[in-house]
C-alpha cells in the first residue's frame, strides 16, 4: 500500500519519533502549526475517521491517552492544547492515514478555519 504514514511506521521515510509502542507511533508534524506539534497514529492502516468500527474503539482510545501523556511529558498539558482529527475534503485531511494533531505551546483561536 503506497501509504505515508505506513512508510513512516516501517522505517522507510525517517521521522522524528517522540514515542511509539507496539500499536501507536508518535512523531513530530514535518510542517508544524505550533511550538509543538505532534501526529499520534495507529501502527495498522485505517484511512479516515469514515472507517472506523466498534472493534477499534480499543485501539483508537490510545491516541487521546498518547496525547494527554505527551502533554505532561512536554510541560504544555495545564496550559492546555488541542487535538484535532481532520476527515476527508472539508475536513482538511490530506494524509489518508488516520491520525491525531496534538499542538501546544501557544493560545488556540476558535472557531479554527
Ligand atoms: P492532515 O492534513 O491530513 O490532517 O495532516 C497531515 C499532516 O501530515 C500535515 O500536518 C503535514 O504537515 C504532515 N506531513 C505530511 N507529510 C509528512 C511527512 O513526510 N513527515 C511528517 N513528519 N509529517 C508530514
Ligand atoms: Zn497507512
Amino acid at each position: 500500500m503506497n501509504c505515508l504514514f505506513c512508510k513512516i511506521v516501517n522505517g522507510e521515510i525517517n521521522s522524528d519519533i517522540v514515542y511509539q509502542d507496539d500499536k501507536v507511533l508518535a512523531f513530530r508534524d514535518v510542517n508544524p502549526q505550533a511550538p509543538t506539534h505532534i501526529l499520534i497514529i495507529p501502527k495498522t492502516h485505517i484511512s479516515t475517521l469514515n472507517d472506523l468500527e466498534e472493534s477499534n474503539a480499543s485501539l483508537m482510545g490510545l491516541l487521546p491517552i498518547t496525547a494527554q501523556k505527551l502533554a505532561k511529558e512536554l510541560g504544555f498539558a495545564d496550559d492546555g492544547y488541542r487535538v484535532v482529527m481532520n476527515c476527508n475534503n472539508h475536513g482538511g485531511q490530506t494524509v489518508f492515514h488516520i491520525h491525531l494533531h496534538l499542538l501546544g505551546g501557544r493560545q488556540m483561536a476558535w472557531p479554527p478555519g
